[in-house]
């Protein structure tokens, strides 16, 4: 009698735990645990999801025409050169499918999302962890640790959970070095954040071993939808299209983030209060000795004295209804990341923390 095999890799997968959502005998509480937009999706976004309801019988598109045709002319990019995701998430796992398999090796940083780890594992490929310097990727430790192995890099660009960016100058080096057979990936996730920033989309044009992804979760605040999608040679859409579910993304899902993409209006609107907001935060718990790196991004990477202290904090804060992540698992452990919430959720959140240390001392 035979056990049933389970692959390998699998079983070395931590599975995913999402930011919490509720404190235990609290009510009232406020989210600031997984980096949604505070404001919500773009109204246009919520009336085309509600007209699909008249529709519900039927199958939605399967090749995503006018979703690819709405995110082309929103970023100037080529339609036929982008594919659709169940969230960025999917789009990343179709890349660790098709490029890793056994004895390959998928790279990604020290502070990186978890996600590339986990994506690699599930393709039956190794991980690598390469060192950051002080919560920043760093490009020479990425291309010292390729191997001939080697057939992915990710980089999230600004990144989660640190909120930092690699310039653009380390950026170009790590691609006119990193060899042609390499595929690097660069989630731009929080790229929409940055006014000006092209997430690498002209880095993709230029070379075809050079990818993005980027989501409608965070800026779009389309989260609950899970629309993601992905820019890259015609080459590697089409492979990454072989594998992709032809109905994966739900006709709401489709018609949501196609209005959403399309109202830019809204999106500068929350960009704009989004930085406003964060540099407000980060002043107000600079203040209180509770230091962070620039971010770029919908979050703060608070820092404190010592696990003991964020952990602490990080209780006070759920007894005042304030749900932030600690960010242990990224070897961040006396971190607390802070998403930027509306005004009234960043001044609670300033308040508690000040609260927090006058009981400390
Ligand atoms: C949130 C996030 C994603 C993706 O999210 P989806 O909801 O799957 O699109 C991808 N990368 C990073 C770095 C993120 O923080």
């Amino acid at each position: 009698m035979s056990k049933i095999k389970l692959q390998p890799g699998i079983g070395q997968i931590d599975i995913y735990e999402g930011g919490a959502t509720s404190v235990k005998g609290i009510g009232n509480v406020v989210k600031l645990s997984s980096n949604e937009n505070p404001f919500g999706p773009s109204n246009d976004a919520i009336e085309a999801f509600r007209r699909v309801a008249h529709d519900l019988h039927r199958y939605p598109s399967s090749d995503h025409a006018a979703l690819r045709t709405a995110i082309a002319a929103a970023h100037n990019l080529d339609a036929d050169r982008i594919i659709c995701g169940v969230g960025s998430d999917e789009v990343l796992s179709f890349l660790c499918q098709a490029y890793a398999g056994h004895g390959d090796e998928v790279i990604h940083t020290e502070h990186g999302f978890a996600l590339y780890r986990i994506c690699a594992l599930a393709a039956g490929a190794t991980p690598v962890e390469v060192k950051e310097r002080e919560r920043v990727t760093d490009v020479e430790a990425i291309l010292k640790a390729c191997t001939a192995n080697t057939r992915l890099v990710f980089i999230a660009n600004p990144n989660n959970p640190t909120g930092t960016m690699v310039s653009e100058a380390q950026i170009n080096h790590l691609v006119d070095s990193l060899p042609k057979n390499i595929l690097l990936v660069l989630d731009g996730a929080y790229a929409e954040y940055i006014s000006g920033f092209d997430g690498g989309a002209t880095l993709v044009e230029s070379h075809e071993n050079v990818f993005m992804t980027r989501t409608f979760s965070k800026l779009y605040g389309l989260g609950g939808l899970r629309v993601g999608w992905g820019y890259g040679s015609k080459d590697i859409v089409e492979n990454l299209n072989r594998i992709r579910g032809p109905f994966n993304l739900s006709a709401a899902a489709l018609a949501a983030a196609e209005a959403a993409v399309m109202d830019k209006e809204y999106i500068e609107k929350c960009r704009l209060e989004n930085s406003r907001l964060r540099n407000w935060l980060a002043g107000a718990l600079a203040e209180q000795d509770i230091v962070s790196d620039t971010s770029m991004t919908n979050f703060i990477l608070a820092r404190f004295a010592s696990q003991e202290e964020a952990t602490s904090c990080d209780n006070y804060l759920k007894s005042q209804g304030l749900i932030v992540r600690q960010v242990s698992g990224y070897k961040l452990p006396n971190c607390l990341r802070v998403t930027i919430g509306d005004e009234s959720a960043c001044r609670r959140v300033s308040h508690a923390v000040g609260q927090f240390r006058e009981g400390a001392r």
